[in-house]
């Protein structure tokens, strides 16, 4: 399990200091799928990028288990992540695509590499793919193709910073969907950040709402309609529609 304690970042922007997230708290359980929403610039991929490791809190605790990983590299969290930006390698198929990340690790020769990647393509509904190039395959089917890169490494948790906001609203309801049927099957501990309230309340076991860096509540997507804690929640998930 996930925990965050006390989180704060600040940054600097000329001369003076901005808070971009505090006193961000939460206890995820193994198997949850918790959204980070809220507006531009409240601070989400903030959050993200420091349980990844890409930013280093100023302050507060990121725990997995009872160990404090601040201060861990990224490569050794054994965490997966899904960006907007899944740019594949072009000029590799489908299978060298999602073997490539399997080939680099240093236990590579012991892991049998065809079947990993069959089934990593199988799960997100691509099976038989393998031989194909990026092009021939539709925007959906690439960001399919993305999350079986990461899934195919076993990652104990799995962040996701807006995966779909680059696909066109039909397929943007089908891979929500897609993306929590493989979640559950896993039962992969995720965090995924948006902006967009629907995609949040339909997606998410828990949801944290986040206004200017604080967070103004975390709750079921029924506890929040049914029980917004701030006027910002009320109105915000109100603009679900
Ligand atoms: P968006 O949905 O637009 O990505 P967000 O909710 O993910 O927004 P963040 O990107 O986390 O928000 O940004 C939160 C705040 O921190 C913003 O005010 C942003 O300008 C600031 N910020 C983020 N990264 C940096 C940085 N590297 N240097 C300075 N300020 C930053």
């Amino acid at each position: 399990d996930l925990s965050i304690r006390n989180l704060r970042k600040t940054f600097i922007k000329g001369k003076e200091e901005v808070t971009a997230i505090s006193n961000v708290n939460i206890d995820v359980a193994n198997g949850e799928l918790i959204t980070l929403l809220g507006p531009s610039g409240c601070g989400k991929t903030t959050i993200l990028r420091m349980v990844a490791g890409f930013e280093t809190p100023s302050e507060g605790e990121i725990l997995v288990g009872s160990e404090n990983i601040v201060n861990q590299p990224v490569h050794s969290r054994g965490m997966g992540f899904v960006f907007q930006n899944y740019a594949l390698f072009p000029h590799m198929s489908i299978f060298e695509n999602v073997a490539y990340g399997l080939k680099s690790r240093k236990d590579a020769g012991t892991i049998n590499i065809e079947h990993e990647v069959a089934e990593a393509l199988e799960l997100v509904g691509l099976k038989g793919v393998g031989s194909r190039f990026p092009n021939q395959l539709s925007g959906g089917e690439q960001q399919r193709v993305a999350l079986a890169r990461v899934l195919v490494l076993k990652p104990k948790l799995l962040l996701m910073d807006e995966p779909l906001s680059n696909l066109d609203a039909k397929l943007r309801l089908h891979m929500r969907t897609e993306i929590r049927r493989i979640q559950q099957h896993l039962g992969i501990t995720c965090l995924y950040v948006t902006h967009d309230q629907k995609e949040a309340l339909t997606l998410s076991d828990r949801v944290m709402v986040l206004s200017r860096g604080k967070v103004q509540q975390i709750g079921t997507p029924f506890e929040l309609y049914a029980n917004p804690a701030t006027t910002f929640v009320a109105d915000f998930i109100g603009q679900a529609n």
